[in-house]
């Protein structure tokens, strides 16, 4: 089984986590951060690029509704011509809701009879008729319009044009080469401070016979007083041009057009004085467009309008990126305040889970681990605000001083049963070792204490003396007395022999009626006394009534022990004591 740390658990997710988190953040806000600054500003160039194209297809609509209305109603009422003040009237009239159309004007095929109802455009002049064929056929002339006559004074100040034939007129020829209805170019008008459009509709009868040619024409100063009056951001520009360039209007106040020597110029975004207008020439191409100018980043739009009858214009916004700058700034900082916090937020869970499950979890670990229950009985009873790792280090504790009890009891236990078997054992030892009825050594225990007395005589540089004596004519005493009386005796004799010798002597019952004694640091001179003593002893107070008890003895006795083994000393008192049997007994042979 795999196992995993539980900080590598902890962490390792959590460094994850936030890696993660920051780079979706990063990545997001990079790519938002783009979109969004495009997007805010694409969605701002259309808002105004849908303003401008609503405004201009409604300012241009009454050219094409006032060219199409007439068309239609002389193409099946071509007796209309041969009234032309009834059409001077009609004009006049249909002029009233359009303040910037400034013509609507017919010319007759046939013979070139011409009436218009005209005006200049900001209401500058009277709103009159002109004509060609009134008070003097041939010359177009102006008339104050009257509701009855429709033609009604002449207005003096008019110029008069002599012999003016309209159909040599551009209006005219253009929409007779074209065959159908035909824009005119876009020019000043002379004298009034607007650029004018014409829209011009050759009027067929039923049997596609040229009757007239109608036209109507607007001032297009207002669309250009309506850029002005547009709201923009600051250093944005919107425009109105052709397809080439030349401006048809634009919100900023320059003007459209120039009078240089009496020659009129349109003014071109190729060649305007605004340098920024000038780069936007460069890219007329309908869509979006980057343009930089003097450091300024602007993003641009090209949008054309199709008017009717074929005509295109372009219109133009452009914005600086400075627009979004400061909202983006506002978009930034928001989203590093939101970075912020899902870090602090992620560091605080993490550091939530470190504290109060991870370290709780580290440290009952550490102490489970330890080679002392004690470390489980140190841990503190606040391990952990975590329920459960809580009831785990109490749990933990529980057992921990559960089992320290068990082992304290057993090693109570195990302590006092050694005591006692070594107790047993001393017992033991000793019972081995000694003889019952005497309660001297045996022969087992002198086997065990004489090696270890000549060895520590050996080692101390002692005497060392051993003495082997039996009773003499034993068998008789039982013979005669009994064994239990012998068992006495036997007793007896061990009990003179105990008192005639020091503590650390060693007196064994070697056989049946014989004894070992084992002799440490002791004179031979006092030896032999406590030996003499001992017979003395049995004689001066006899063990039985009936007959004296005597012993005889084997003694050899070493001032200082080289290289002797036990069992040849034990064969040299063996011998002395049958010596001492062979040649009377109740006496001592050494
Ligand atoms: P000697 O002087 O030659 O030693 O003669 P002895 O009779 O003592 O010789 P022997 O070794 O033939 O006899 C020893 C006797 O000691 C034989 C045995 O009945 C007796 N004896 C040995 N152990 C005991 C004992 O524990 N109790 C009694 N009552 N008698 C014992
Ligand atoms: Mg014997
Ligand atoms: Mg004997």
């Amino acid at each position: 089984m795999k196992l995993v740390s539980l900080r590598g658990l902890i962490v390792i997710p959590f460094v994850l986590l936030a890696a993660l988190a920051g780079t979706t953040i990063y990545l997001f806000s990079n790519v938002t951060l783009s979109n969004v600054s495009d997007n805010v500003g694409l969605h701002y160039i259309r808002e105004v690029e849908n303003r401008v194209n609503d405004r201009v297809t409604a300012f241009m609509a009454p050219l094409s509704i006032l060219a199409e209305l007439n068309r239609d109603a002389i193409t099946h009422h071509p007796e209309w011509l041969d009234n032309l003040d009834l059409l001077a009237g009609r004009f006049y009239e249909q002029a009233i809701p359009y303040p910037y159309v400034t013509f609507i004007s017919l010319a007759t095929a046939a013979d070139g009879r011409y009436v218009n109802s005209t005006r200049a455009p900001f209401g500058t002049t009277s709103h009159h008729v002109a004509t060609n064929y009134t008070s003097r056929p041939g010359q177009l002339e102006a008339f104050e319009y009257d509701p009855i006559h429709y033609v009604g004074r002449r207005i003096e100040s008019e110029p008069v044009y002599e012999n003016y034939d309209p159909r040599t007129r551009p209006f005219y020829l253009d929409a007779v080469r074209k065959g159908d209805t035909a824009w005119s170019r876009i020019t000043p008008y002379y004298g009034y401070q607007s650029l004018g459009v014409g829209l011009s509709v050759p009027i067929y009868d039923t049997d596609r016979q040229l009757l007239a040619v109608m036209a109507t024409s607007v001032a297009l100063v207002a669309l250009d007083s309506y850029l002005q009056s547009i709201e923009l951001v600051d250093g944005a520009f919107v425009f109105l041009a052709e397809p080439n360039g030349d401006l048809i209007a634009a919100s900023s106040n320059d003007p459209l057009y120039t009078n240089v020597d009496g020659v009129v110029q349109r003014v071109s975004l190729v060649s305007h004085q605004n340098p920024i207008l000038r780069e936007a020439a460069q890219q007329l191409e309908p869509g979006i467009h980057r343009i930089e100018v003097a450091g300024e980043r602007y993003l641009y739009n090209i949008r054309p309008i199709e008017l009717p009858y074929g005509q295109t214009w372009l219109i133009g916004v452009m914005i600086p990126d400075a627009y979004y700058q400061n909202m983006l700034s506002d978009f930034s900082e928001g989203l590093l305040v939101m970075v912020a916090m899902i870090f602090i937020s992620i560091a605080l869970v993490g550091s939530l889970i470190a504290r109060f499950i991870g370290v709780p979890i580290m440290r009952l670990n550490n102490a489970v681990n330890a080679d002392s229950l004690r470390q489980i009985g140190a841990l503190p009873n606040s391990l952990s605000h975590v329920r459960e790792i809580h009831s785990l280090g109490q749990g933990l504790k529980g057992m921990a001083s559960e089992l320290s009890d068990i082992l304290q009891n057993l090693e109570q236990k195990v302590a006092q049963r050694t005591s006692q078997l070594k107790d047993e054992n001393e017992v033991l030892l000793e019972q081995s070792t000694t003889d019952e009825l005497t309660g001297l050594y045996n022969r087992r225990g002198f086997n065990v204490l004489s090696e270890q007395a000549l060895q520590r005589a050996e080692h101390d540089h002692e005497s060392f003396a051993l003495v082997l004596c039996d009773i003499d004519h034993f068998k008789h005493v039982n013979d005669s007395l009994g064994h239990s009386v012998g068992d006495k005796a036997l007793h007896a004799v061990a009990k003179v022999l105990k008192g005639h010798f020091r503590s650390q002597d060693m007196i064994a019952r070697y056989g049946g009626e014989e004894f070992m004694l084992v002799l440490v640091g002791i004179s031979q001179q006092e030896l032999m006394e406590r030996l003499q003593n001992v017979r003395q002893t049995l004689s001066n107070k006899p063990i039985l009534q009936e007959m004296p008890i005597t012993l005889s003895f084997g003694m050899t006795y070493l001032a200082s022990i080289q290289d002797m083994s036990l069992a040849d000393l034990i064969h040299d008192v063996d011998s002395k004591l049958y010596q001492a049997k062979n040649t009377g007994r109740d006496k001592i042979i050494f």
